[in-house]
């Protein structure tokens, strides 16, 4: 006699899934030749808010995907403070995004592959909010090749 296991797919953590779907969002950034950055925010485990990196197409260095996402997340909520939700972002935040998610009040931040240049980590000094738990590391890999990619395309 045989048994079937019909979860044929290992199951995906909340933390995998949401961290997809901000690789799809820096993918629609890739499509418009932008930096590929991209950002989803979640609460009670819906997507709120999404965005990616427009800074070409809106002439707007302050343009970055976790500030879109950040924009549509309060609008959809009807309010500026996230808190209980969680951003997911393909790069670690910089100081600027993480500057903005202190004045949300965020409960997570949840970012992929790490920024050695710009990332909030590298400022010593407590930039993001006391309460906000920062998750890093989730799909680093995919994140981080996705940006590499786009480099080497345009040094040719
Ligand atoms: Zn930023």
């Amino acid at each position: 006699m045989r048994y079937y296991n019909f979860t044929a797919e290992p199951s995906q953590s909340a933390d995998d899934f949401f961290m997809n779907e901000a690789i799809k969002e820096a993918k629609i950034a890739l499509s418009l030749d932008e930096v590929p950055i991209g950002a989803v925010i979640v609460s009670n485990g819906t997507i709120i808010g999404k965005g990616h990196n427009l800074t070409e197409q809106l002439n707007d260095v302050t343009a970055h995907a976790e500030m879109q996402a950040f924009t549509a997340a309060a609008n959809y909520l009807g309010g500026k403070y996230l808190k209980g939700c969680t951003l997911y972002v393909t790069i670690e935040p910089c100081v600027m995004c993480a500057g903005a998610s202190y004045w949300t009040q965020i409960s997570r931040i949840v970012y992929g592959a790490k920024d050695e240049k710009r990332g909030f980590s590298l400022v010593k000094s407590m930039i993001t909010h006391p309460k906000t738990e920062i998750v890093s590391g989730v799909k680093e890999s995919d994140c981080a090749l996705l940006i590499k990619n786009f480099f080497l395309s345009k040094r040719k």
